[in-house]
């Protein structure tokens, strides 16, 4: 059989319940469009997830650096060569930048190629009186709030895999050029699409959307669905940590994951917010390093510090990002631990969706190029910066500083 069945919620009894997602309503599409998925080629091959696994090994035993970056949210006109060359000609300068400092070889993972879905704090949206369901990524609807474009529409797992594959071929041929490895990651959210591109091969079982899937902060419970269903795959995964998670459950969470203790398998993105992260992260590292756990440990500094600017817009402070990458370190090297690298929503187009960095984005520019349909990404700019402020945490710790 290719694929692993399809399960829908409430159609069998003791499934795990799935968080975050869409309200489907045509469900003789959706079957339609999964057995569709179910169908196609893998976007990926799992011997290049084993591939990757392998380099997140390194990463987790201290002897490589991980840049996990790109948009909040692809859209799925997002398919062309000056975007995808755009992203990869930023996401290879700042690993230029970082192998420099660190003197570590860095492992290139894009959030590219499949991260069109997001979870949101409400279904639904009011404005003027109209109340629609709640944009939820481009895999499931679309941005404008009218009803025909916020209607769930399965037909667009179909063209989201023509766009993350259309991607996937332009970073093939870049990297083979460029002589590079670069891996694709996204948040396995909408089921319906991870499942339809899960397949069981001689080796195992792999979600073939992506290198390596993470499950986020709102669908990480022990007992959900999102977490049985990485559970379930060789990929390496990760999981995001936010502000409340106890050190209890991320050995629950190492232990459901990665039973087996393979280095390289499990990744944890920390996103504690600036004002947390220096409290709150030294008992999770401290509890799952004490258990002998090699997990990667990365720092995601941007969705702990959103804030409304006066314009209404969604958006973060450079200086606030930095000061959760800077406490991030501290705790790594007051335990000893490897900080494995940096999880960050960036652009290589000309933004103003994030405040500060050297290029200083002050709150009255900021809506003059705000593009995200989710949350604001760094510029080209600030994403530098980013990069060189990392180089620098690692070259003090080389000087022995
Ligand atoms: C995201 O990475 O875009 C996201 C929604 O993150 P989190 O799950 O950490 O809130
Ligand atoms: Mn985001």
């Amino acid at each position: 059989m290719l694929g692993v069945p399809v399960r829908f919620p409430g159609e069998a009894p003791n499934l795990p319940p799935a968080a975050q997602q869409p309200d489907w309503p045509d469900r003789a599409a959706l079957h339609a469009a999964t057995a569709e998925l179910a169908s196609l080629p893998g976007l990926v091959a799992a011997a290049e997830s084993d591939a990757l696994r392998d380099r997140l090994a390194r990463v987790a035993r201290g002897e490589a650096v991980l840049l996990q970056s790109g948009d909040c949210a692809e859209s799925l006109d997002g398919a062309t060569p000056e975007r995808v060359g755009g992203k990869f000609g930023l996401l290879g300068r700042m690993a230029a930048v970082l192998t420099e400092g660190s003197g570590l070889p860095v492992v290139q993972l894009g959030r590219i190629a499949g991260q069109y879905a997001k979870p949101r704090s409400s279904p639904l949206e009011t404005l003027d009186g109209v109340t629609l369901p709640v944009y939820r990524g481009d895999l499931v609807n679309g941005c404008d709030f009218t009803a025909r474009d916020r209607t769930p529409d399965p037909s667009r797992l179909i063209r989201a895999y023509g766009a993350a594959s259309a991607t996937l071929g332009m970073l093939r041929e870049l990297t083979a050029r460029h002589g590079t490895e670069l891996w694709t990651s996204h948040e396995a959210l909408v089921l319906e699409y991870e499942r339809g591109l899960t397949r069981t091969t001689p080796a195992g079982t792999y979600d073939l959307s992506a290198h390596l899937v993470w499950i986020g902060e709102r669908t990480r419970a022990l007992d959900g669905a999102h977490i049985d269903f990485a559970a379930g795959i060789r990929n390496p995964v990760a999981v995001k940590l936010g502000p409340t998670t106890t050190p209890d459950e991320a050995l629950a969470l190492v232990d459901r994951l990665d039973p087996e203790r393979r280095p390289g398998r499990l990744t944890f993105i920390t996103r504690m917010g600036a004002e947390a992260v220096r409290d709150v992260l030294p008992d999770l590292v401290a509890k799952v390093t004490a258990d002998g756990a090699e997990v990667v440990w990365v720092c995601d500094p941007m969705h702990g510090n959103t804030f409304t600017a006066p314009s209404g817009h969604k958006t973060r402070h450079y200086d606030t990002v930095i000061d959760e990458v800077r406490g991030f370190f501290e705790v790594h090297r007051a335990l000893g631990t490897h900080p494995g690298g940096i999880h960050a929503e960036l652009t290589a187009e000309d933004v103003t969706e994030c405040l500060g960095g050297s290029c200083a984005i002050s709150p009255d520019e900021v809506p003059d190029r705000y593009e995200s349909t989710c949350d604001p990404r760094l510029n080209a700019c600030q994403a530098l910066d980013l990069a060189h402020e990392l180089a620098a945490r690692y070259v003090r710790h080389l000087d022995g500083a």
